[in-house]
Formats: structure tokens, sequence, C-alpha cells
């Protein structure tokens, strides 16, 4: 059986010490059961990112390592985020085949399987994507889906609820690394590699222990990525906006001169503050539509690294 895949499932940890104990041993009777099957190969693993986390689960990823041939981990110098923590897994380790999910394995680990069965026809990409959004409050499956539609519109392309639980060759991998983005999406980058890629379905359960690493601060700063680093359409939005608002001032123009040739009065005071209250809001939102993309080019250029990595075990 030389021809069986080593398999390496990424789980970036944040904070996980309540859950990790019920993950990890899921995911060892699941990959054992696999290896059994002889669906991937024997020198498959885990590896379990810690990313700075600041409870107890650096210690329970270094026990878990101690007792099972199986698992790896990865420690990161600090907090770098979720999109860090996934590279860290990918780019730091050898495998055949890679799979990324969340550590409280909300995103059905069963689906695997299925996965490898599209990677075995020839796809070098492989999706998860949600059926439903049964499990979200009703804001986060709003949110999603005016963002998802938005983004869109956008002209970006990404897979309609598909986060981050996906299946990549490591020829998948490799192209990825040529993406030298400092600001990540990984969500939006990865459909840009092209190759052949397929989609997955499963439905996601509730979080079992702990909360979520995701609070609307971080979601909001990652969907915001998800915009500006994949489209310029903000940018040209405020130019045309700019145009617009030159024919409405032209028009406002033309009419104060008619109504002072004609009546010999001023425009109200009130008309002139709102026109002025108006454009000079426009004028700061555009600058500063125009400040989030130079604020972006000035995080690119520095080019600091995406994760730095303080100790691997296993
Ligand atoms: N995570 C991380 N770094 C962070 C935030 C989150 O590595 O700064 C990890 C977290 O441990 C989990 C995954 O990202 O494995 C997704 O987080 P979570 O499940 O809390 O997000 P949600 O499912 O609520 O969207
Ligand atoms: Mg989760």
């Amino acid at each position: 059986m030389a021809d069986l895949k080593k398999l390496l499932v990424i789980m970036p940890c944040y904070n996980e010490s309540e859950i990790l104990p019920i993950t990890i041993k899921t995911i060892s009777s699941l990959m054992n059961k696999w290896i059994k099957e002889k669906k991937i190969g024997e020198d498959s693993r885990v590896c379990f990112v810690n990313d700075g986390s600041i409870d107890q689960t650096w210690k329970i990823i270094s026990q878990a390592v101690k007792k099972n041939k199986l698992f790896c981990g990865v420690n990161l110098s600090r907090n770098f985020g979720h999109q860090g923590a996934i590279l860290a897994g990918m780019y730091d380790n050898q495998a055949d085949i890679y799979v990324t999910i969340d550590a409280d394995l909300q995103d059905n680990p069963e689906c695997i399987v299925e996965m490898l069965e599209k990677i075995k026809d020839g796809c070098d990409i492989v999706y998860g994507v949600r059926r439903s959004r049964k499990s979200d409050t009703w804001f986060k499956k709003w949110s999603a889906q005016v963002y998802y539609k938005f983004l869109n519109l956008l002209g970006v392309n990404v897979i309609y609820n598909h986060a981050d639980y996906r299946m990549m060759t490591c020829r998948a991998v490799e192209t990825l690394k040529q993406f030298p983005e400092r600001n990540l999406f990984l969500r939006a980058i990865v459909p840009l590699i092209g190759f052949n890629s397929a989609q997955v379905y499963y439905d996601r359960t509730p979080r079992l222990a702990g909360e979520t690493k995701y609070p609307l601060k971080k979601m909001v700063a990652l969907a915001w990525n998800g915009i500006s680093n994949f489209s310029i359409i903000p940018l040209r939005l405020v130019t045309f906006m700019g145009f617009f608002l030159c024919f409405l001032a032209f028009v406002f123009l033309c009419f104060v001169i008619y109504r002072w040739s004609v009546k010999g009065t001023i425009v109200g005071w009130a008309s002139l503050v709102t026109i002025i209250t108006v454009f000079s809001g426009v004028q700061l939102v555009s600058l500063g539509i125009i400040g989030e993309y130079l604020a972006k080019v000035f995080v690119e250029v520095k080019k600091r690294p995406l994760y730095i990595i303080k100790e691997k075990i296993g």
C-alpha cells in the first residue's frame, strides 16, 4: 500500500482548553479508523497550532503529543490570528494532503473521507461548505448572507457558506506560498490558485464547550479584509461619488445664480449649511476609504512575518 497518502489535519487553537480534550479523543479515534481502513497512510498526523493561548491549551497539546505519536504541535510566539495559525500549520509541515479544521470540530470531521475521495478523483482543493446556517444566531445568519452577496457584487470570488474547512494537496499548498499577502483572507485567496476543485456539504453543529474566539471585532476585521484585499470597487465608488457631487454642486450653483438674478435674494442659510455638511461628510468618508487602502499597502510593504514559531513538538 505504498500509494497511501500522508494526511495532515491542521487545527488552530486559541484558548481551547475546554474543548481540546473532547477534540483529541474524537479526532484520534477517527484517524485510527481511517488508517485501519487504509484510507490514509500510517504516517498521517494531526497538528495542533497553539495561537498564543493564555490558558492551558499548550499544556494539553504537549501532553497529547507525548502520549500519542499521531499528534504534533506548533507553538506560536504570540496570537497571530486564525488565518496565520492555519498557514503556520500548512507551511511548517510536510504531507501529501492537508486539511484545516477548527479545533471545536463544529465542522463535521467525518467529511474528510468524502474530501479524500474528491482528491482521488483528481481535485487539488476541496471546500467544506455548510448546508445550512441552522446553528447560527439570526444576526450571524443575516450578516453572513448580506456579506457574501456584497462580496460577489464587488467581484470577489468566494464560495458561499465556506469558511476555512478545506482540503488541499501538497501542490496546491506550494502554489499558495506564491501569494505573499500580509492581510490574510484565505477563503478568497485559495480560489485564485486554480486547479480542479470540488465542494463537500455538511451540517455545522453548535460548539460543545468553550465560547467563540471570533468576537464581533475580529469578525468585522476579517470581513473588511475580504473586501479591501480583493476589490478596488470601493475606491472607484469614491471617484464616481466625487463626479456626481461635482455635478450636483454645478446644478446648485446655477440655481443660486438664477435666484440672485431673478429675485436678487440670497438662498437660505439652512440649505447652505446642509449642503456644506453633506459635502464634508462625503469627503471625509472618501478620504477614509482611501486611507484604508493606503493602510493596507503600508502593512504589505513591511512584509512582516505572518507567524513566528516558538517551538515545535512531535
Ligand atoms: N482561533 C485562532 N486564533 C484566534 C481566534 C481563533 O487560532 O485568534 C481558532 C479557534 O481556536 C478555532 C478557530 O480559530 O479553532 C475558529 O474559532 P471559533 O470556533 O471560535 O469561531 P466560530 O466557529 O465561532 O466562528
Ligand atoms: Mg467554532
